[in-house]
């Protein structure tokens, strides 16, 4: 399938190989699983918070390339961000993985615009955007798992 190896774009080849941020934050401010039963994604994030700021981020877990390259380039993106920042990337990149992209700034997206291309997959999309809900639930204040099993995601 051509279509589908183009998702696998060098830079997602190149984060799953060697993720950005893959380690535990030992004295993390919050910690949040999330799963994706679909694929079998599953992930730690760990937050370590400044009043507002996402001073540190970081994740461990493992699951398929779209899903592993997604997480690392998010942790790249949202450190030193404001929860307001962080927010504001996550409504960028929801919609545009989602195909509901009208509104979106792809400038503020940068390299996370690889991802583009998965919202022809349905599947893929939750790959994708499982580190991303998971992350907007922990700044949020949930502790329990993130599921991309729900119909919302
Ligand atoms: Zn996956």
């Amino acid at each position: 399938m051509s279509e589908l190896n183009e998702l696998y774009q060098q830079v997602i080849l190149d984060h799953n190989k060697s993720p950005k941020n893959f380690r535990k934050i030992e004295n993390a401010t919050k910690e949040i699983e999330g799963y994706n039963p679909l694929c079998g994604d599953h992930i730690m994030l760990y937050l370590l918070m400044d009043g507002d700021v996402i001073k540190d981020i970081s994740f461990t877990g493992s699951g398929c390339a779209i899903s592993k390259a997604s997480t690392s380039m998010m942790t790249a993106a949202m450190k030193g961000k404001t929860i307001e920042e962080a927010e504001k990337l996550f409504e960028n990149f929801h919609a545009m993985v989602s195909g509901d992209d009208n509104d979106v700034d792809k400038n503020a997206l940068g390299s996370l615009k690889v991802f583009e291309g998965v919202k022809e997959f349905p599947a893929r999309v939750k790959c994708a955007i499982l580190a991303w809900h998971t992350l907007h639930a922990a700044l949020e204040g949930q502790e329990e798992m993130v599921s991309t099993e729900g119909d919302e995601i």
